[in-house]
């Protein structure tokens, strides 16, 4: 286990506990979110070693990775995954200053395959070697180890997203410096997190299926994303609602909350309608999900 001693925002040394939590998908070994002193940013310590933590990624259910279309709950989850696809694009477009996309934690690189569609220049980053092998299998994409990061040319791609991955970066001030580094200077940067500032997160509290522990490195709110932007010389220009995680997310809750390991019909509409709740709710700070859209200063 590695203790952060230092917040990774701020970089203080003061820090309390937040809440301490189980790995639902897996081990269930307890972790604990510390929350800094100074800037009030939450992240997860002690966390597995970085040799260690891939193997809380083998959990069956994590359904991000795989196509299986067996359930009910993943069937409605991909149905979703297509229509995000689409929306996330039409994001991109509409800020983007030319048509070259780096898509950093790719997965099985699904929207790195529409895109490139499009008829965009395209590159995907991804950690585990059996998502790059299906990502060029099935989408067609050039994709490479994240490994190769700090090699990727300063000032390449006007357009660089990160969907649900930032969470899991180990080494995040190294990596965000590659990040500014490899975008291009009118280029944009699109980042989609967990909001635990959000009402579903203030519901089930440690039950959060969003806090993911342990590979949740970091639990964000859109003030910590502007800290963070602004560290590196960058800002925040749009922050922008994901409506349907707010669903996913309650509808997981409440199967971590009763203990069960599949989700029944009941506990689904349970999630369903305290996801509604959550939106309807939600101001622009305080949805479930949130895309931040960065530009350099
Ligand atoms: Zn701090």
């Amino acid at each position: 286990m590695n203790t952060i001693s230092h917040c990774p925002i701020c970089n203080s040394e003061k820090q309390s506990t937040f809440l301490k939590s189980i790995d639902y998908n897996y081990t269930k070994e307890e972790f604990t979110i510390v929350e800094c002193g100074d800037c009030s940013f939450r992240f997860t310590s002690p966390i597995p070693t970085e040799d260690k933590i891939g193997e809380y990624y083998k959990a069956d259910n994590y359904i991000s990775h795989t196509s299986s279309k067996k359930g009910m709950f993943e069937k409605l989850y991909h149905r979703v995954r297509k229509h995000t696809i689409k929306k996330k694009f039409k994001l991109v477009q509409k800020h983007a200053n030319d048509q070259s996309l780096l898509d950093i934690g790719c997965g099985t690189g699904d929207f790195l395959g529409y895109v490139k569609e499009q008829g965009w220049k395209t590159k995907g980053l991804e950690p585990s070697e059996d998502a790059r092998k299906m990502a060029i299998e099935r989408n067609k994409v050039e994709v490479e180890s994240t490994a190769e990061l700090p090699n990727q040319t300063t000032d390449s791609v006007g357009a660089i997203s990160m969907w649900h991955v930032l969470e899991h970066v180990y080494n995040l001030n190294a990596d965000f410096a590659d990040f500014k580094r490899i975008l291009k200077p009118d280029g944009t940067f699109f980042i989609a997190v967990p909001n635990c500032a959000s009402h579903d997160a203030s519901h089930y509290k440690e039950e959060w299926a969003a806090y993911d522990l342990p590979i949740h490195l970091y639990h964000f709110r859109p003030q910590d994303i502007e800290k963070l932007a602004d560290k590196f010389e960058m800002k925040v220009v749009d922050i922008l609602p994901m409506k349907f995680d707010s669903y996913y997310v309650s509808m997981l809750s409440e199967k971590y909350k009763a203990k069960k390991e599949k989700l029944s019909l009941g506990l689904m509409i349970k999630g369903f309608w305290r996801g509604f709740i959550s939106n309807m709710k939600a101001d622009k700070r305080s949805y479930s999900s949130q895309i931040y859209v960065l530009k350099h200063k």
